[in-house]
């Protein structure tokens, strides 16, 4: 509460204008205000006011509910309960946030007030930073910054650090925060957002499942869900049932497009214009789409713009706006007597399906087109020029389309991605048509080729222990076994700070960075500090954590891995079609332009490897020991070579498996460490000398392994030990400070006897949020009687740490220990709603049953922040 009861501080700062001041007011900052410092001054006397109440508060579990005997006390938490609500409100809905904290009927509970406030408050101190550039000024414009697509290409690969201050571009806010739906970044398959299924020959699979998402959310239950249908392709049956238009098999008639400038381009934001547009598109043949992405600042992408055009009209659709309202379009997406024209539809096909929930039955690909034609080229912009004489700029295909309003260059540039798609479409089809001499056939192969891209299902990237072997194999840089732990450490960190922040992981840790802080394991916070320029926010942020993980991976054994390079040479991984940077803000595609494609591995998914706090536990402790060093014995070869190739192999793996067996080189085997692509023969040959090596050097290994492994186990279990003594010292100590009470708890005691025990012992992580969560409810519940029944004087002292008196003096930092925003200290139980809140108070410390201090933490910064995707550790109060 200590952030929200500040801001509702500092919220009505100008109500105390002294006269003599209000003669200046032309020359005042603000009303009431001298200057600047004037207005801070009282506002952090204002916040400390605010934080010290709040920290007197008694603590919910078990004093809060002593408290709450008393009829005034609930009918004063209930008021100001509600006042503080309603001034946060305010100030959400005045910086144009959501702001239903006093609606219950949209919110559950206190988890997403709570998500309310680190939103608003992320959105807020986004602007602040903003308003603060513009001051020191670095940004005077109004207007968006323009991310690199706004400037020639050439710029871009210049000026790789201008360009990653654009993109940076901080005055766009995330779209993610609007949207209806959570972004689901859970390291779990993706389930398609369908529930309706227009056009369906077969229905929807109608599991049960379907309806409990916190099922889904299982692992375990999810590969369950293979059963019933869950996962595969919602029109599947339809697509391998659908028979290619008649119309497809004549000579085309070439209807010509209109010029791009007497075209009407509608743009489409609201539920309304959207279904009309659906109604318009039932009533046509064919329409084209495009779509453009945003993949920098979230995890898994955000399309922002959906383009069409008809015959007759084109329209833009806000796919920000009305993502959760896009999946409508479905009735003439999967219209099978539809014909939708795609430009290179392999991601337009997965991020339909993966933000909106949409499926395309009956499409033609006109970048497959080109290819069948082989024009040479098969961009769109190729096909315009040849078909159109059109000489369009494909500049604005990387700009941030996150921005709005949108400018009119980036409104113009999308209208065009569509307008001309339909007469591109004719002239390619009767080029199919002549090339094919005068047969459909090519036409028909294009209109499969189109149709089996349509099966594309989107795969979310899964995490494996073993995904970071993937990206390593792509680079150019040998690991020995600690760089290679590091690679490892830094990319499940990544991993995981993109899934929580809903960052990319480029823009959470690009490759490039990860891999120099691998190579070079600095030893200081500063030197990974050092290998990252610019430094990225979240590493700024997390460099104490960022600094254990490589204390960690130099605490491996230090093996060879030679073998690795080599492993890494015999495997060519997939590579998209296209490019899958993160977008123009991802300067690491400079040096790794090449990303991988780890969907198409289909990589066997693991359970909760990231995000389950208890994995701790549920691994057997010698297999965790162990981990570290599994990854560095499959760099030993042997085990690769040897054995068969285990099932639990990825596929790459599985390949690179293959390739290795079947490669040798008869002179290595003398090389002592390189001796992995040994024969077969030599190896079982004991006379070989390969065969010595191998022994000896597998055999040292192990043993050193073990050995290391051993000790790292006994250590872990004697820190075990002592945390449990530590636990069970503070338990009874706890339980004999219980005893000690004033006359008036004991008589309460005496009231409400075994529940109150109960509770102390319950009394830990989610379990204590309960009773907060309670109270919002009651707050709001009586809150109408209150505010009319209360009597004069109480509202007035409790008005005081928001309205200063007259004679405020600004709160005095150099005298302060900062100890007040250390959060709430559980001994100041005393609570009296008479005195004054923010008057001094001696407090005695009592003692040492205490809860983790949290308030001290600001809810938008990131150790909060970070606990907002699946909240392992929420703060505990
Ligand atoms: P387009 O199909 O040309 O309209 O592109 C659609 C979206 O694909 C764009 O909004 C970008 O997000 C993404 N995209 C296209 N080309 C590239 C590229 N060369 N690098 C990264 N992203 C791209
Ligand atoms: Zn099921
Ligand atoms: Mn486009």
């Amino acid at each position: 509460m200590a952030a929200s009861s500040s801001s509702a501080a500092t919220v009505k700062p100008s109500d105390h204008s002294s006269p003599a001041e209000e003669t200046e007011e032309e020359t005042e900052f603000c009303r009431g205000f001298k200057d600047a410092d004037a207005f801070v001054k009282h506002g952090l006397g204002a916040v400390v006011a605010a934080t010290k109440a709040s920290a007197a508060l008694p603590a919910a579990g078990d004093e809060f509910d002593l408290y709450r005997s008393f009829p005034a006390f609930q009918q004063f938490c209930a008021s100001q309960g509600d006042r503080l609500l309603h001034c946060m409100s305010q100030i959400m809905q005045h910086h144009g946030c959501r702001s239903h904290m006093r609606d219950r009927n949209r919110l559950t509970g206190l988890e997403d007030r709570f998500d309310l406030v680190v939103d608003s408050n992320d959105a807020v101190l986004e602007k602040v930073g903003i308003l603060l550039d513009e001051a020191s000024g670095v940004s005077r414009t109004q207007q968006p910054v323009m991310p690199a697509g706004y400037q020639p290409p050439k710029i871009v690969v210049k000026s790789l650090e201008e360009t990653f201050h654009l993109l940076h571009a901080k005055n766009i806010q995330r779209p993610q925060l609007k949207f209806k739906d959570k972004v689901d970044n859970s390291n779990t398959p993706f389930v398609s957002k369908i529930f309706i299924k227009p056009n369906a020959v077969k229905p929807l699979p109608s599991c049960e499942c379907v309806k409990k998402p916190a099922l889904l959310a299982s692992y375990f239950l999810s590969v369950f869900h293979y059963h019933c249908g869950l996962f595969s392709h919602p029109y599947q049956y339809e697509l391998d049932h659908v028979v290619m238009p008649e119309s497809l098999k004549c000579k085309p008639e070439v209807q010509m497009y209109k010029p791009l400038a007497e075209s009407t381009c509608q743009f489409i934001n609201t539920l309304d214009d959207l279904v009309a547009l659906n109604e318009k598109l039932a009533k046509v043949s064919e329409f084209a789409v495009d779509l453009e992405h945003h993949s920098y600042r979230s995890f898994l992408g955000i399309t922002c713009l959906m383009q069409i055009s008809t015959r007759e009209e084109d329209f833009l659709i806000d796919t920000l706006e009305l993502r959760s309202e896009m999946y409508i379009l479905n009735e003439t997406f999967t219209d099978p007597a539809i014909m939708k024209v795609f430009h290179g539809a392999d991601s337009d096909i997965e991020w339909l399906q993966k933000d909106f929930g949409l499926y395309v039955v009956n499409m033609f690909d006109t970048h497959h087109a080109a290819r069948c034609l082989n024009l040479g080229r098969n961009s769109l912009d190729h096909l315009l020029k040849v078909y159109c004489s059109v000489n369009s700029d494909k500049r604005y295909q990387l700009a941030d389309w996150r921005i709005r309003p949108l400018p009119d260059e980036m409104l113009k540039y999308a209208q065009a991605d569509t307008h001309y798609l339909l007469y591109v479409y004719d002239r390619v089809r009767a080029d199919l048509y002549d090339t094919g001499n005068s047969q459909p056939t090519l036409i028909q192969q294009v209109w499969a080729k189109s149709r089996d891209l349509s099966l594309k299902k989107y795969v979310k990237p899964i995490f494996t222990e073993d995904s970071y072997m993937e990206l390593y194999r792509k680079q150019k840089k040998s690991f020995n076994t600690q760089q290679l732990a590091a690679f490892r450490l830094l990319y499940a960190w990544r991993d995981k700070l993109g899934r929580e922040n809903d960052e990319s992981t480029g823009y959470v840790l690009p490759n490039h960075m990860m891999m120099k802080i691998a190579e070079e394991l600095p030893k200081e916070p500063q030197g990974i500090i050092a290998c990252c320029n610019p430094t990225p926010a979240l590493v700024r942020q997390q460099i104490n954590e960022l600094h254990q993980l490589l204390k960690q991976a130099r605490e491996t054994p230090l093996l060879k891995t030679e073998v690795l390079a080599e492993k890494r040479k015999s495997m060519t991984p997939k590579r998209k079609p296209q490019p899958t940077s993160f977008g123009p803000h991802d300067i690491s595609r400079s040096s790794e332009s090449d990303f991988l494609d780890l969907s198409s591995f289909e990589t066997p998914i693991k359970p909760g490897v990231l995000f389950s706090e208890e994995e701790d536990e549920s691994v057997n402790p010698e297999e965790k020991s162990l981990h570290g060093l599994i990854a560095s014995a499959k760099i030993s070869l042997f085990a690769d070579v040897m054995s068969a190739a285990p099932a639990h192999l990825t596929v790459a793996q599985q390949k690179a498996h293959s390739i290795m067996g079947s490669f040798e080189n008869p002179f290595r085997m003398y090389l002592p460490s390189k001796d992995i692509h040994i024969s077969k023969n030599a190896k079982y040959d004991p006379s070989s000398k390969i065969y010595e090596i191998r022994n000896r050097w597998k055999l040292q290994s192990v043993e050193q392994q073990q050995k290391e492994a051993q000790e790292k186990r006994q250590a872990k279990e004697q820190a075990k030990k002592a945390q449990e003594k530590r636990k069970k010292a503070k338990l009874s100590y706890q339980e004999s400070l219980q005893n000690v009470h004033t006359v008036r708890q004991q008589v309460m005691e005496a009231k409400q006897a075994g529940q109150k025990r109960e509770r102390a012992a319950s009394d830990v992580g989610e379990e204590s949020l309960k009773p907060n969560v309670k109270v919002s409810k009651t707050e709001s519940e009586t809150s109408v009687a209150d505010q009319s029944t209360k009597p004069a004087q109480k509202k007035q002292n409790v008005q005081e740490p928001e309205v200063p008196e007259q004679d405020f003096k600004p709160f005095d930092y150099s005298q302060s220990n900062f100890k007040i925003f250390a959060g709430k200290s559980k001994e100041s139980s005393q609570f009296d709603p008479n005195r004054q809140a923010h008057g001094p108070k001696q407090k005695k410390n009592q003692k040492g049953q205490k809860k983790s201090a949290v308030g001290g933490r600001s809810m938008s910064y990131v150790p909060a922040k970070s606990d907002r995707g699946i909240r392992p550790n929420w703060p505990k109060r």
